[in-house]
């Protein structure tokens, strides 16, 4: 994708995530800013508990998000969202559309797949409906896609299921599909499937993608640029293959070295030691200072600025 002409489509500019507690004020997300243009797959990485569930519900204040106080901006096909109801639902009704991770638990055991699909198209006739409901399950390569319409969840394995919540969020012909872990309870093979399914339709209907993953492997193979966060902040971002090459920032160099491989003569898998601070509860300056190897005392002075160098961006002091 031509970097400089493709438009932005959907545009995170200084968003905070604050929730309210008893205990006081939570902020899991301090300042995010990322940009995904039309047509693009962009991945968000980072570990359990960084932030990135959360700051993409944030985008159309699906819950819990929609308890959420978010400061800044977000910005979808030139309208800001963040205030702005009307445009928000309007978003919502087709703008743009989610995966998540466990297709089982997000589809209703009482209800056929034809019935559950229905609810997710427009008005129209009962027979256009049916026609519409097949093509698009179709579309997503279920093999019988008229038996599988008449089908109730417990009958199709999980792989199928989560093609079916695919063909779900693909029924609005959304303009960015954001897959928030959409094959981590999937078998490594139904895994390459579907996100290989999700890249093919993604081209063929110029629709963007954001994928959030723990996963760099995955990220590696499927995805054009990279957006690495860590405690709520984007600590580095670029151009997928770039970064992989050559990672800048300590944490995405522990992510790498954490992604397995079959290869014998590859050094052993390693771990990042420690584990992500609770959300408020973040250690002062640079997050990452207490598990990162190259930390000094001026780590932990004030938040490293996040540093441009062409299409790449890094928010470390030593890098
Ligand atoms: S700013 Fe310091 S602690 Fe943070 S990642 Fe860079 S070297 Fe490590």
């Amino acid at each position: 994708m031509d970097e400089q002409k493709a438009e932005a489509l959907l545009t995170l500019e200084g968003l905070s995530i604050t929730f309210r507690t008893p205990g006081g004020e939570v902020t899991p997300v301090p300042e995010v800013s990322l940009q995904v243009r039309a047509g693009e797959r962009v991945a968000l990485v980072g570990e359990s508990g960084c932030g990135k569930s959360i700051t993409a519900l944030s985008v159309t204040a699906l819950p819990p998000a929609d308890r959420a106080l978010r400061r800044g901006s977000i910005r979808f096909a030139g309208q800001e969202l963040v205030g702005h109801t009307q445009a928000l639902s309007k978003v919502r009704r087709g703008g743009i559309a989610y995966v998540f991770q466990d297709p089982m638990a997000s589809l209703n055991p009482v209800m056929t797949i034809g019935a559950q699909m229905a609810e997710a198209l427009p008005p129209m006739a009962r027979r256009e409906r049916h026609a519409r409901i097949v093509a698009l399950l179709a579309d997503v390569g279920l093999p019988d896609p008229a038996r599988a319409a008449e089908a109730y969840p417990c009958e199709l394995s999980g792989g199928q299921c989560q093609r079916v919540m695919l063909a779900m969020a693909l029924a609005a012909e959304p303009q960015l599909l954001i897959a928030d872990e959409p094959t981590t309870a999937l078998d490594v093979t139904t895994q390459r499937l579907i996100l290989g399914l999700m890249v093919e339709l993604a081209a063929k209907r110029q629709m963007a993608l954001l994928l959030i993953t723990h996963n760099l492997g995955i990220v590696a193979n499927y995805m054009e640029r990279l957006y690495v966060m860590y405690a709520g902040r984007i600590v580095e971002s670029g151009p997928v293959r770039e970064v992989i090459a050559s990672p800048r920032h300590p944490y995405t160099r522990g992510l790498i070295a954490a992604v397995p491989s079959l290869r014998l003569d590859k050094p052993r898998l390693q771990d990042i030691p420690g584990t992500v601070p609770p959300a408020g509860r973040f250690p002062p300056g640079c997050a990452f200072a207490p598990r990162c190897p190259l930390a000094t005392e001026a780590c932990s002075a004030a938040v490293p600025p996040l540093r441009l160098d062409g299409a790449r961006a890094v928010r470390c002091l030593l890098t």
